[in-house]
C-alpha cells in the first residue's frame, strides 16, 4: 500500500483507527485457524459511513481489504491472505434499538455475542445460536460465518435469526436487506445470500435479528455407552421419536480420555457419553421430555443415566463439555478443529469412519459435536515442524471431508469454508455451482479487493 494511501485512510477513520505499525500487525496476521498472514495496515472504522469510503478507496487504488470481527473463526476466514488492508469492525459495538414488542434486536456487527446475551437477559429474552466462543466472538462474525452451536438441533443457526442487513458493497454503495417484520416474500432474499458469505460480498454494518423468549426450566443429563453404535443409535431415535433436545452432544473414548487425564476428571471406563439438554417454560414439561428420551437411552443400553439435580450441576456439565478443545489441544503444538455435518440418519457412519481414517495416519484426535443436528468436531493434534506430520494431517483432513460427502454431508456446519476448506470445495460443489458462486463474486466485486483468495474463488 503507498504512503498516500495510508494518509488518505487515516483521514477518513482520524488519528488512533489507524496502524501500519509492525508490532500492532502481527496480531492481524491470526485468528483461531491454522493458517497466517500479516496485513499491511489495519484500520478500526467507527461508522457506516467511514466503512463506504475505505471501500471506495480501495477500488480506486486496488488494495485488498479484509473484514474481521474478534478473529475466532477456525477456517481461516479473517486471514488477510493477499496482504492489504484488515477492517477491524470491533469498535462498531453498538445495540442501537431494542424493540421487545416486535422481538427485534438491531445492532452494529462488533457486539460482542455475550453482551448482547446480557442485555435481552432481564427482558426474558435470547439469542439462540450460542457457539462455544460466545464470550469474545462478534455478531457480525456470527452472521459472515452462519455460526452454530449446541442449540443448533432445536433453534437452528445464526441464519434463521437474521431479519435485515445493512451492507456496504466492495464499491463502496450502501444498501439495506430484508425486512423489519417478521415474514417478507418480497423479492429474492439477499439477506440469505450475505449469511454466511464470509465477508466476500460486502462489509456488513448493521443487523436485525429476531430474539427468542429464554426457556425458564431446563434440565440436563448424561449417559453413558459401551458402544458408538448404541450412543448414535440413541441420538437418531431420540432426533425423530418426536421430542426435541435444546442440546444433544456426542463425546467421544478420546475425548473422555483427554477429560481424565488432562482434566483430572473422574468418569467411568466408557466408550461414549452423550449429553442431553431439554428445556421449555415448566418443570414438568422438560421432566417430560427428558423422561421420553430416558426411555430411549435405556432401550439402547445406556449403561448409566444421571440427570443434574441443580442449576450448578449443569453449569459444571456444560463446562466440562466446552474443556475438551482446549484439554486436547494440550496433545500436539498445533491443531485444526473441523465442523463436518451428515444427515442425522448417517451419525454413525461420520464418527465410526473419521475415527479410523485419523488412527490409520497415526495423530492424536478427539471427536465431539452437536451430533443432535449431524455435526461434529474432529480435532486433530499435529506438531506444525514435523513434515511427516503435516503430511498425515493433510492425507487425513482430505479423507474426512471425501467420507463427509460420500455420505451426503457437507464440508462444513458453522465454521465457514475461509482457506481451510478451499481445497475440498470441490468435493462438495459442482463446476456449475462454483461459477455461478464466482459469478456472483464478479458481480459484487468486480476488481477482487474484498477478501480475496477465500471460499475456492481463486486457484
Ligand atoms: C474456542 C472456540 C469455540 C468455537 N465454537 C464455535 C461454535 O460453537 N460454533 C460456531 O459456529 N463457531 C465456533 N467457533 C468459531 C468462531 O467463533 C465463529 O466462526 C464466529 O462466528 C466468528 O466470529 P468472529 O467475530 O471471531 O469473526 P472473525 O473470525 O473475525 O471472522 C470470521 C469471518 O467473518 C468475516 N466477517 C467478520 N465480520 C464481518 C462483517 N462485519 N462483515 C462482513 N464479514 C465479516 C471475516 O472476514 C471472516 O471471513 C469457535 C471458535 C473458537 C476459537
Amino acid at each position: 500500500m503507498e504512503e498516500k494511501v495510508k494518509k488518505a485512510i487515516e483521514e477518513i477513520v482520524g488519528k488512533g483507527n489507524f496502524t501500519d505499525d509492525l508490532v500492532e500487525l502481527v496480531p492481524y496476521a491470526y485468528d483461531a485457524s491454522d493458517h497466517e498472514h500479516r496485513p499491511e495496515a489495519v484500520v478500526w472504522p467507527t461508522d457506516t459511513e467511514q466503512v463506504s469510503r475505505i471501500l471506495l478507496l480501495a477500488n480506486e487504488h486496488r488494495f485488498s481489504v479484509t473484514p474481521r470481527g474478534a478473529g475466532t473463526g477456525l477456517s481461516g476466514g479473517a486471514i488477510p491472505i493477499r496482504g492489504g488492508l484488515v477492517m477491524d469492525l470491533c469498535k462498531m459495538n453498538r445495540i442501537l434499538d431494542l424493540r421487545i414488542a416486535d422481538r427485534q434486536v438491531v445492532v452494529e456487527p462488533g457486539v460482542i455475542y455475550a453482551d448482547l446475551e446480557r442485555m435481552l437477559a432481564p427482558y426474558g429474552y435470547f439469542f439462540p445460536p450460542d457457539p462455544a466462543s460466545s464470550s469474545v466472538c462478534t455478531i457480525g462474525g456470527n452472521v459472515a460465518t452462519n455460526a452454530g452451536g449446541i442449540r443448533g438441533a432445536k433453534y437452528g443457526t445464526t441464519r434463521d435469526y437474521v431479519l435485515g442487513l445493512q451492507v456496504v458493497l466492495p464499491d463502496g454503495r450502501v444498501i439495506r436487506t430484508g425486512s423489519s417484520c417478521m415474514k417478507s416474500s418480497s423479492g429474492l432474499d439477499l439477506t440469505r445470500l450475505f449469511v454466511g458469505s464470509e465477508g466476500i460480498l460486502g462489509v456488513i454494518t448493521e443487523i436485525t435479528l429476531k430474539i427468542s423468549p429464554k426457556p425458564l426450566s431446563s434440565k440436563i443429563g448424561i449417559a453413558f455407552f459401551s458402544s458408538l453404535r448404541e450412543a448414535t443409535q440413541s441420538i437418531i431415535e431420540i432426533m425423530h421419536g418426536g421430542i426435541i433436545p435444546s442440546a444433544l452432544e456426542l463425546i467421544d473414548e478420546n475425548s473422555i480420555r483427554v477429560l481424565k487425564e488432562e482434566g483430572g476428571l473422574s468418569l467411568p471406563p466408557v466408550k461414549v457419553m452423550i449429553l442431553i439438554e431439554t428445556d421449555g417454560y415448566t418443570d414438568s414439561e422438560t421432566w417430560f421430555q427428558m423422561e421420553r428420551i430416558i426411555e430411549v437411552l435405556k432401550r439402547n443400553k445406556a449403561l448409566q443415566i444421571q440427570i443434574g439435580r441443580s442449576t450448578e450441576e449443569a453449569n459444571e456439565l456444560w463446562k466440562i463439555r466446552k474443556s475438551i478443545g482446549s484439554l486436547a489441544a494440550r496433545l500436539g503444538t498445533h491443531n485444526v478443529s473441523e465442523d463436518v455435518t451428515v444427515p442425522i440418519s448417517r451419525i454413525h457412519d461420520l464418527v465410526h469412519g473419521v475415527t479410523r481414517i485419523v488412527q490409520s495416519h497415526g495423530l492424536p484426535f478427539v471427536i465431539f459435536g452437536h451430533a443432535g443436528d449431524g455435526n461434529i468436531h474432529p480435532r486433530i493434534m499435529y506438531n506444525r515442524s514435523d513434515p511427516d506430520e503435516r503430511r498425515r494431517l493433510q492425507k487425513a483432513v482430505e479423507a474426512i471431508f471425501k467420507l463427509t460427502c460420500q455420505l451426503g454431508g457437507t464440508l462444513s456446519g458453522e465454521h465457514g469454508i475461509g482457506l481451510a476448506k478451499a481445497p475440498f470445495f470441490h468435493f462438495e460443489h459442482g463446476p456449475v455451482e462454483r461459477e455461478l458462486i464466482l459469478k456472483i463474486k464478479r458481480l459484487f466485486d468486480p476488481n477482487n479487493i474484498l477478501n480475496p483468495g477465500k471460499m475456492a474463488l481463486e486457484d
